[in-house]
């Protein structure tokens, strides 16, 4: 059982690196899929997953950088032979974002869909393919149970990214807790009970210590990542959704998180894998 990273970027296309994507592995087959910015549609093929195999699609918000390339994955599976529904689940919408359901149909259905050839998937009662599932989870503070099946259960907590509807996700498999942070700033706790315990957490680099303004209302300092870690016991912290304002920055990011967290610390990169025992 892996978690891979198939983006470890943010929005900007000059880190050399995919934007937002995660996969989780499991015998050989990829279950989850936690997002899917810009660029990690290859990824995704570099990695050998199929979309044939995937059991649900997550997406912690709607930022460019998370959700772009979700139609690429889409219309790949459309060449594939798969037969049974596939569940998306995301963050309800506001006057900033869609819902996870208005998100899949815009791109897909009937009449305004920017991809509307492929709405035999989004709407109901067209034959001939297999259906999209898409939910829009409203969660609080508190982890609330959100999608199980005989191998995966999946766990939400909202999560405060400025103004934009956000959520955190926890995928338990096979014995194993792996929790995304998505984009947030780390206010408030449903992010440490969601982590708590886990085996892995991965939390997103994307501003230095001393960020202010905009930046800081977005995201979390690694302070905040190491408080968080360290609260929640997690297991291994790997730190993503690096930005050219963080990239450089390692000594100094892991030195603030080494102040509350002493568990190992990786940095990711593209494609990188990290097996749970
Ligand atoms: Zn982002």
């Amino acid at each position: 059982m892996a978690v891979q990273v198939l983006g470890s970027g943010g929005p900007e296309l000059q880190d050399k690196r995919a934007s937002t994507s995660y996969l989780i592995w499991d015998h050989g087959s990829v279950l989850v899929v936690v997002d899917a910015g810009g660029g990690s549609a290859l990824r995704f093929g570099e990695s050998g997953a199929h979309m044939s195999q995937v059991d649900v699609v997550l997406f912690s918000h709607f930022h460019v950088d998370h959700s772009s390339d979700f139609p690429a994955l889409i219309f790949s599976s459309w060449f594939e032979d798969r037969k049974r529904p596939l569940p998306v689940f995301g963050p309800p919408g506001n006057e900033f974002m869609p819902s996870t359901t208005e998100f899949v149909r815009d791109l897909f259905s009937e009449p305004h869909g920017a991809w509307r050839h492929l709405s035999e998937l989004a709407d109901p009662g067209s034959a001939g393919s297999y259906k999209l599932e898409p939910h829009s989870v409203v969660a609080g503070p508190v982890p609330v149970p959100v999608f199980r099946n005989s191998e995966i259960s999946v766990y939400a907590v909202r999560v405060i990214h400025g103004v934009f509807p956000a959520l955190a996700w926890r995928v338990e498999v096979g014995g194993k807790r792996i929790v995304f942070s998505g984009d947030t700033n780390g206010e408030g706790d449903g992010l440490t009970r969601l982590a708590l315990d886990a085996d892995l957490f991965v939390a997103h680099n994307a501003v230095p210590e001393r960020a202010t303004g905009v930046e800081r209302r977005l995201h979390m300092p690694p302070s905040v990542i190491g408080t968080i870690a360290a609260n929640a016991h997690v297991k291994r912290l790997v730190l993503s959704h690096r930005m050219l304002r963080t990239l450089g920055k390692e000594d100094e990011t892991q030195a603030e998180i080494r102040r509350s967290y002493s568990g190992p610390i990786a940095f990711a990169n593209d494609l990188d894998c990290f097996p749970l025992q």
